[in-house]
């Protein structure tokens, strides 16, 4: 298995605006794995439980996703309730039942070991630590995270942004671990604490990259069909790693690309709840709305001014 991830596999309850549905099929490994599987064969590492069903594994499966990584333990599957309201970049959780996960340590098949892509979804920092600890010579590393991990492991979670070459993370969680208002001083503050690169999503309004010596600035999409923004983060980084598993290029230019196909992807999955736009969604599709992307955010030079009295 060349690409893997680990995160949660979740049964989801979720209302917005447009809609409720209820115990579907979610979890950031989920999400993640769905949008890489457009680009590159994954393999998820995740527990769940005695109720998740047959066809779930059926449809993981059907998509080119190796399930062999998914551990079956006694108990329920991972439960997450929330809702949002008209502005979708914030999510309000109503419940979360850890159940089998919150016994999960990350156990990692002999052969997910030599994977060279590795994304460590959004999961117990401690679990993200012990999967990264087993893999024997990955030349790629991302994770993820939230709110939660930030105000109550945030020792362990130091240590997995330590150790990956992209940190992933929305706008509210960068600043509220960092404590800066600015987005660019909240990179430069991971830097200074030996983080490589960061990613950072705006959800509806686009993402931002740094280095410590380069910046990218990924355009929002015009979205005018979003239903339920659940996930959306989780796709982006699917979508990111998926391509450079695909494309196997790590160089600054294909990295940019990757952060359109990131967009590219949550774009998509917000159009419908939980898993269901990914369902249905085609490669042609894909690749227009890159196009798109690109289109929206190409612009030309100007001549240089001359000032007029
Ligand atoms: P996102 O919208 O990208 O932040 O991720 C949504 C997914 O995160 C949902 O499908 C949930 O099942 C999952 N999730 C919610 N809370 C947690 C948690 N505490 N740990 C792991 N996954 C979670």
């Amino acid at each position: 298995m060349k690409a893997i991830i680990v995160g949660s596999i979740g049964l989801d309850t979720i209302e917005t605006p447009f809609g409720i549905q209820k115990d579907i099929l979610g979890g950031s490994a989920i999400h993640a794995a769905l949008a890489a599987s457009f680009f590159h064969r994954v393999g998820i590492i995740g527990v769940v439980g005695q109720d998740f069903t047959k066809e779930h594994f059926e449809f993981l499966e059907s998509r080119q996703i190796d399930v062999s990584g998914i551990h079956r333990a006694v108990g329920e599957t991972f439960k997450w309730s929330g809702f949002y309201e008209y502005d979708m970049n914030q999510a309000h959780t109503r419940e979360t039942h850890l159940n089998v996960l919150g016994s999960f340590e990350g156990q990692v098949p002999e052969s997910y070991r030599d994977a060279e892509f590795v994304f460590l979804a959004n999961v117990d920092p401690d679990v993200q630590l012990t999967v990264l600890s087993k893999m024997r010579r990955p030349k790629f590393i991302a994770s993820d995270t939230m709110n939660f991990w930030i105000g109550h492991k945030q020792e362990a979670l130091w240590k997995v942004l330590q150790k990956v070459d992209f940190v992933l993370m929305n706008d509210a969680e960068i600043r509220e671990l960092t404590k800066e208002a600015s987005l660019p001083l909240a990179a430069k503050k991971l830097f200074s604490r030996g983080v490589a690169n960061v990613i950072i999503k705006k959800g509806e309004h686009g993402a931002l990259y740094f280095s410590p010596n380069d910046h990218f600035s990924a355009p929002s999409f015009p979205q005018d069909g979003l239903k339920d923004p659940t996930g959306a983060g989780d796709s982006f980084a699917g979508g990111f790693m998926g391509y450079l598993a695909y494309t196997g290029d790590l160089t600054p230019g294909n990295i940019r690309r990757a952060i359109i196909i990131g967009s590219v992807m949550a774009s998509f999955n917000v159009e419908d709840f939980g898993c269901g736009r990914m369902r249905r969604l085609r490669e042609d599709e894909i690749y227009r709305r890159f196009e798109d992307f690109r289109r929206f955010s190409e612009f030309e030079q100007i001549e240089p001014l001359v000032t007029t009295s």
